[in-house]
């Protein structure tokens, strides 16, 4: 199969195994924080980790969708469906989040909440449309690679006057995460991880393209390099940092131009800027508050946003006490260091968001490798 089976041949990956280790220089380590949950799930389900040398670590980082949403967004959505009576329609991978009182949005939908799975923005449209007696809500989540989608949807509601349709907006920001991680106060609760350079996101940056890494290559010396999903791409995105941590170099370096260029994807930047602008901050699970992080519809387009139609409040919910969600995401625990991973949390009945999406690192942990990693 053309460009798929090129990105996971085995000799490649081997003959970049060796030159990473050649490079690799024994008396210091490389830690890299991989940034996308899509880079976690490859490293994972290839065994990446398994052709790197000792002193090369990869570090999980946040960059799940549903595992930095936090409890009380999810319980927002909830009570939408069972107080409000809206139809809710969301992406399939927010069913199994863990809410507050035992919910999910699976569970409430036992409970007869009105939940609809959905593909896109697109389905959630055609819903409110079928259905104009019903208040229909969108619960947008997703970083910046699903908010053009939602933008779009809001456009075309505006256009169409579909006067039932609105959006329970949660769309959170790449560049503020990543900053958080950099310089935190919560460092003292958590720990640090040393961090030598990032993995940046592949889908996220074919939108907002590579620029806004830059940034961060500046400011905090640390090398970003943009890769794709793929083994080799992950590999070969490894072998850039080694060399650039090697040179003394941070740099913003493009491993995926078949797809990202520097400037974005600027259509979807516009529609984007059109509709939402910029919270003043948003809870993250197991960042926090982050300011400026996330983004909310504009006054221009108040009536299609679900949090002022509804009158709703966000409330901050605590993690169950035993989840180390946080800290993995943060990078300063792996999953294997929680107490109940593959025991009493395991993907069939998740406690944390890390374990819902295959995306997530305890997910990505449980399903491919967690025999092996497990002290006994
Ligand atoms: S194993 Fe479950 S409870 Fe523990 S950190 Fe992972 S998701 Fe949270």
């Amino acid at each position: 199969m053309k460009y798929i089976d090129e990105f996971r041949d085995g000799e490649v990956a081997k003959t970049l195994a060796l030159k990473i280790a050649r490079l690799a220089q024994p008396e210091r380590s490389y830690s890299f924080m991989e940034f996308c949950g899509g880079h976690t799930h490859a490293i994972s389900r290839y065994g990446l980790s398994d052709l790197l040398p000792p002193n090369v670590r990869m570090v999980h980082g946040p960059g799940c969708p549903v595992c930095v949403l936090p409890i009380g967004r999810i319980d927002m959505a909830i009570d939408l469906a069972l107080k409000q009576g809206v139809i809710l329609c969301t992406y399939g991978d927010t069913l199994r989040v863990p809410a507050s009182e035992g919910l999910s949005l699976m569970k409430a939908k036992a409970r007869g909440g009105d939940i609809r799975m959905v593909y896109s923005t697109l389905d959630a449209l055609q819903i409110a449309r079928d259905n104009p007696e019903r208040e229909v809500v969108f619960f947008a989540i997703g970083f910046e690679t699903t908010t053009p989608p939602t933008a779009l949807a809001i456009l075309q509601a505006h256009q169409e006057q579909l006067s039932n349709f609105s959006v329970l907006c949660c769309h959170v920001l790449t560049p503020a995460a990543i900053s958080q991680i950099l310089e935190s106060p919560e460092v003292r609760q958590w720990g640090t991880v040393p961090i030598d350079g990032f993995i940046g996101p592949a889908h996220v940056s074919t939108v907002i393209g590579s620029r806004p890494y830059e940034f961060f290559a500046e400011e905090y010396r640390k090398p970003v390099v943009i890769a794709g999903f793929e083994p080799l791409d992950v590999m070969q995105a490894i072998l850039m940092l080694v060399k650039q941590v090697n040179e003394g170099r941070a740099e913003v370096e493009n491993e995926f131009a078949r797809a990202v260029s520097r400037d974005g994807n600027q259509k979807a930047q516009d529609r984007v800027a059109e509709v939402f602008e910029l919270r003043r901050e948003f809870e993250w699970r197991g960042l926090a508050v982050v300011p400026y992080s996330a983004l909310m519809i504009r006054e221009k387009y108040g009536s299609f946003d679900a949090e002022r139609r509804f009158k709703m409040d966000y409330q901050s919910v605590p993690d169950n006490k035993a989840c180390e969600c946080g800290a993995i995401l943060r990078g300063v625990k792996r999953p294997q260091d929680c107490k109940i991973f593959g025991t009493v949390c395991t993907p069939e009945n998740p406690v944390g968001s890390c374990m819902v999406s295959s995306e997530g690192a305890c997910a990505a942990h449980y399903s491919y490798g967690r025999y092996k990693d497990m002290t006994p």
